[in-house]
């Protein structure tokens, strides 16, 4: 069985260092808002290219967090627009809906899967305060002409991170190319805690300061409150075990790339689509994404083949059950995408001999 994700091995592809680390902070008996926070918080500041980071609890809070303290600082009020893509995870449109404000969802581009300048133009409205920018798989979202369009409008750009840490466009990370930008450490994404870990990165002070306050309580100094916030913190082991493999995070994601670059060269099904690449600095590949009409049946072939699969994500938000009031809004690509999209293994663990086993089940594939 090849698996979708073996996070036991890829742990351990990190010993002895973790266990090492993890036993320290034992040692020290100091657990939140400690040294292992504040230097991962520097580390990874500087790594995406970012004036500050917060650390925080999860990418959910991190992107509730940037929104909220947008209200905090009256830039955004309740029913406020923001654009978020029709095709994302969940977690990008509730960080939106459980701030009071309105999220208006954009189709995809067909090839890239992503909202494209051309989708954000007809999203968006006189209301349009913020729009909330996906790098989706693991593909960068923006461009100099979105970044222009936002901006002249006074439109923020909340980048939601979680899949792409890593990913560029001319040379500057996701993560940098907003206004603030969310992270998430969830054990399968490409920088991965062993737990819940998120963090926010922005180069406006401002915003820093309330999000530093309002992830603790609201608070920057014990007992004083100036936010009414809420308890969102990544505890020190998460930071030690995030600053280890924060170490190798360009060399994994070197190794993802050419997965997916062997992927696309060698899978020739005539049922299946392979991802479109513009530019390989500006994926990651948290996901490789294959598109097929007979997804189901594909992802029976695969199975039998002893091939684990995934699909990212079977139901689009706008057709959730907590999200009646949108359900008779139609995205013709990303409902068709939610139908049509199968994800392969691949993580920086992965061996040649399973790549070539995964290519030739593929391509072994046939309708009945
Ligand atoms: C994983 C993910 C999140 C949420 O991250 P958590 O750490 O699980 O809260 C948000 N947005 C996207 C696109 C994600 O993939």
């Amino acid at each position: 069985m090849i698996p979708y994700l073996p996070l036991k091995e890829i742990t351990a592809s990190y010993e002895p260092e973790i266990t090492f680390a993890l036993q320290q902070i034992v040692e020290r008996g100091w657990f939140l808002l400690g040294e292992e926070c504040a230097s991962f918080e520097k580390e990874y500041a500087a790594y995406i290219g970012s004036r500050h980071c917060i650390a925080c609890g999860n990418g959910y809070d991190a992107l509730w967090l940037i929104l909220r303290a947008y209200r905090e600082a009256g830039i955004l009020h309740d029913g406020d627009e923001v654009i978020v893509p029709a095709n994302t995870f969940i977690a990008s449109v509730l960080a939106i809906t459980n701030n009071n404000l309105t999220p208006i969802f954009a189709d995809v581009d067909p090839t890239t899967y992503l909202v494209g300048e051309k989708e954000l133009r007809e999203a968006v409205t006189p209301r349009t305060k913020a729009y909330m920018m996906v790098h989706l798989y693991g593909q960068c979202a923006y461009s100099d002409a979105i970044g222009t369009f936002c901006r002249e409008r006074g439109i923020k750009i909340i980048e939601d991170n979680a899949q792409a840490h890593g990913s560029q466009y001319n040379n500057r990370r996701t993560g940098s190319l907003g206004d603030a930008a969310a992270h998430s450490f969830y054990p399968g994404k490409n920088l991965g805690a062993l737990g819940d870990a998120g963090a926010v990165t922005t180069d406006d002070p401002t915003l820093a300061d309330t999000i530093a306050s309002l992830h603790n309580y609201g608070s920057h100094k014990k007992y004083i409150h100036n936010h009414a916030g809420i308890n969102s913190r990544m505890d020190e082991f998460q930071a030690a075990i995030l600053r280890i493999k924060l170490r190798r995070l360009d060399e994994d994601n070197n190794r993802r790339r050419a997965i997916a670059r062997k992927y696309i060269e060698n899978i020739n099904n005539p049922h299946v689509r392979t991802p479109h690449i513009e530019k390989s600095d500006a994926h990651v590949f948290h996901i490789f994404p294959l598109m097929s009409a007979e997804r189901d049946c594909l992802r029976q072939h695969l199975e039998a083949h002893g091939i684990q699969t995934q699909i990212h994500y079977p139901i689009p938000p706008h057709k959730q059950q907590c999200y009646q009031e949108w359900s008779h809004l139609t995205f013709p690509i990303a409902e068709r995408l939610s139908r049509e999209e199968l994800s392969l293994p691949l993580h920086p663990l992965l061996t040649e001999a399973e790549t070539d086993e995964i290519i030739a089940a593929v391509n072994s594939f046939q309708t009945v």
